[in-house]
C-alpha cells in the first residue's frame, strides 16, 4: 500500500485476516513515499513479477489514476483509485472507495434511496463515493468543501451525467439533509467544518470517514445536535479492503469477524 502518511493504516491487518481466510500466502505492507516518487515506487514494486496489486491512499489516488493502462467503470467516473490490479499484462484501476462506503450503509441498515445527502470534501475520498451513491439512487446531494472550485468541478462533472440533482452546498444552503457525510480529514486534527449546526437539523446518520479509538470530532458534535445514527470510516475501511482482495484474488472475504476485532482492538 503506498501512501503519506501511511503508518496509521489498518490495511496489513485486515489484508492478513481475508489471506487467512482463504489460506492464501500474502505480503501486504504499507511504503511511505515522498511526493514526487509515487511512480518510481509502484513501477519498482510491480517489476517483481509475483506482485498481483496492490493499495493507494492519499494522497496518490489521482497520481494512480494517471498511471494505470486501463480503468474500471467505477474509477473513470471517480477520477481517483485506491486499487491497482495486475492482470495479463495491464494495469487496472479500480476504486472501491465508493462500494465499500455503500456496503456499509448496507450493514448498517441505512437505506440511501431517495435520501437527501451533504457531503462535506471534494478530495479524492469524496469523488470516490459520488458515483456509488449516485448508483444508490439517492435523492440528491450537496457538496461543500473549504476551496469552493473543487466542490464546482465536481457538481460540474455530475450535473450531465445522472439524474440525481447534484450541486453545491452553496445552491443548498435553505436544503435539509438525510444523511451528512464528512469526507474531509478533519477528525485527524480534532477540527470541524465551518458549516452552520442548523444543517444537522433533519439529518438522521452522519458518517465521518475518519475513524479514531474515540468518537471523532464530528461525530461528537452529531451527537450533540440530536443525529441518532452516527458511524465512523472503520466499516468502510474493512468493506473496500473486502472488494480490493476480491479483485485480485476473486474471493470475497467475510467482513463480520473482523470488524468485531478492529472495533475491540482500538
Ligand atoms: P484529500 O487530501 O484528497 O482531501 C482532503 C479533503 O479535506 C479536501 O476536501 C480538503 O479541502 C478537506 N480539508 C482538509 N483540511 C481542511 C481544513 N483545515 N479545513 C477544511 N477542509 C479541509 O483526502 P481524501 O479525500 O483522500 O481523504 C479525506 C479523509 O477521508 C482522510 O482523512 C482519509 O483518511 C479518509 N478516508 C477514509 C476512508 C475509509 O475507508 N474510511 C477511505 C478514503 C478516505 P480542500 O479541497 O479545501 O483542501
Amino acid at each position: 500500500m503506498f501512501g503519506n502518511p501511511i503508518s496509521q493504516s489498518k490495511s496489513p491487518i485486515i489484508h492478513a485476516n481475508f489471506a487467512k481466510q482463504f489460506s492464501i500466502e500474502l505480503d501486504y505492507s504499507k511504503q511511505l513515499v515522498e511526493q514526487g516518487d509515487f511512480e518510481k515506487s509502484v513501477g519498482s514494486f510491480f517489476s517483481d513479477h509475483t506482485s498481483v496489486g496492490a493499495n493507494v491512499t492519499s494522497p496518490f489516488k489521482e497520481e494512480a489514476f494517471n498511471w494505470v493502462d486501463k480503468l474500471s467503470e467505477a474509477a473513470q467516473v471517480a477520477g481517483a483509485i485506491n486499487t491497482i490490479i495486475r492482470k495479463d499484462d495491464h494495469f487496472y484501476g479500480e476504486n472501491t472507495d465508493g462500494a465499500g462506503l455503500v456496503a456499509d450503509f448496507a450493514f448498517n441498515n441505512v437505506e440511501l434511496k431517495g435520501k437527501r445527502v451533504l457531503i462535506i470534501g471534494a478530495g479524492g475520498a469524496a469523488k470516490g463515493v459520488l458515483p456509488a451513491l449516485v448508483r444508490a439512487q439517492v435523492h440528491a446531494i450537496a457538496i461543500y468543501n473549504r476551496t469552493s472550485a473543487r466542490a464546482e468541478s465536481l457538481v460540474n462533472d455530475y450535473k450531465t451525467r445522472s439524474d440525481v440533482n447534484v450541486t453545491t452546498y452553496s445552491e443548498a444552503v435553505n436544503e435539509k439533509f438525510d444523511i451528512i457525510i464528512n469526507a474531509t480529514s478533519l477528525s485527524l486534527k480534532g477540527e470541524l467544518p465551518p458549516l452552520s449546526n442548523h444543517v444537522f437539523s433533519d439529518c438522521h446518520v452522519a458518517y465521518d470517514m475518519v475513524y479514531l479509538s474515540h468518537e471523532t470530532s464530528f461525530l461528537t458534535l452529531a451527537r450533540t445536535q440530536g443525529v441518532k445514527h452516527r458511524l465512523d470510516g472503520l466499516g468502510m475501511l474493512v468493506e473496500q479492503a473486502a472488494l480490493s482482495f476480491f479483485h485480485w484474488f476473486n474471493k470475497h472475504p467475510d467482513t463480520s469477524e473482523l470488524r468485531r476485532t478492529l472495533i475491540a482492538r482500538d
